[in-house]
Order: structure tokens, then sequence, then C-alpha cells
């Protein structure tokens, strides 16, 4: 037995909104019960006016340029979501997700005294920092430092 774990696109044509598709797709009826979806996290975003010359329409090319058009980064969703950071443990300020724009490192930064992170601590074993490869990643670090 294995578990999959899909990023599938969907264009809501009947306007069901991001909970209503998520339902529609956990509770139909697959032949056979053959297979068993839950809908771990979604995303919403505005298309404007649909017609059939959308980019979303179009090859597998255009489709892929404008879902990342549509959904940049990890960084710009958990950054309007204050409450996913901690404060920081300085000032008590407000933390906030950003990302070099040359190396496109994701960090950590204090909105009041800039204190930041941008590497994981120091390996137990020595290893050199790594910079973080996610904003997940960034933000659990964070998270991790006492307060
Ligand atoms: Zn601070």
């Amino acid at each position: 037995m294995e578990a999959i774990k899909l990023e599938v696109l969907v264009v809501d044509f009947d306007k069901l909104g991001g909970e209503g598709v998520a339902r529609t797709i956990e509770d139909a009826r697959y032949p056979n019960r053959c297979i068993y979806p839950r809908v771990l996290n979604t995303q919403v975003a505005d298309l404007g006016e649909w017609d059939d010359s959308h980019p979303l329409n179009q090859d597998m090319e255009a489709a892929a340029a404008e879902v990342k058009r549509l959904f940049p980064t990890a960084v710009d969703t958990i950054e309007h979501d204050p409450d996913t950071l901690r404060p920081c443990p300085f000032c008590g300020g407000e933390a906030s997700l950003d990302m070099n724009t040359t190396s496109r490192r994701v960090y950590v930064e204090c909105d009041g005294c800039s204190a930041s992170l941008r590497h994981h601590p120091r390996e137990s074993d020595g290893a050199m920092y790594r910079p973080f490869t996610s904003a997940d990643e960034a933000r659990a670090a964070w998270n991790r430092r006492a307060p």
C-alpha cells in the first residue's frame, strides 16, 4: 500500500469555492473505492473573466507559467499570516518572512529591531550553516528559538 501526495489545479467553473472543491473531491464516489482522497491544503486565486484562450486552457507550458504567476511562492502565502511566526525573542516585535532578491534565499526578520535568522543553527556535527531552502524551514527554525 502507498500514500500519494498530489498537487492538483482545479478551475472552479461552478464557483464552489476552496472548501466546496475540496469537499467535492473528497466526497466523490470513486469506482470500487479505488482511491480515498483527503485535501491537505487549499489556495485560491482570482482568474478574473474566464475565456477559452485563458493560459490555464493552453498547453502545459503556458498553464505552468500561469500557475506560477497565480501562486508565486510559499513565502507570499505565509507572509500575510502573522500568527505563523512567533514574536521576536529580543524585542517582542512582529517578525516576517522575506526573500533575498539576489540569492532567492528565505529568511525571517523582526520588523521592530531587525534581528534576523538567515540559516539553520550550526549542526551538532559541526557542519557548516545551511541556508533555508523553504519558507516552512525558516519559519520552523524561527519558532523553535527560545522565547
Ligand atoms: Zn525584535
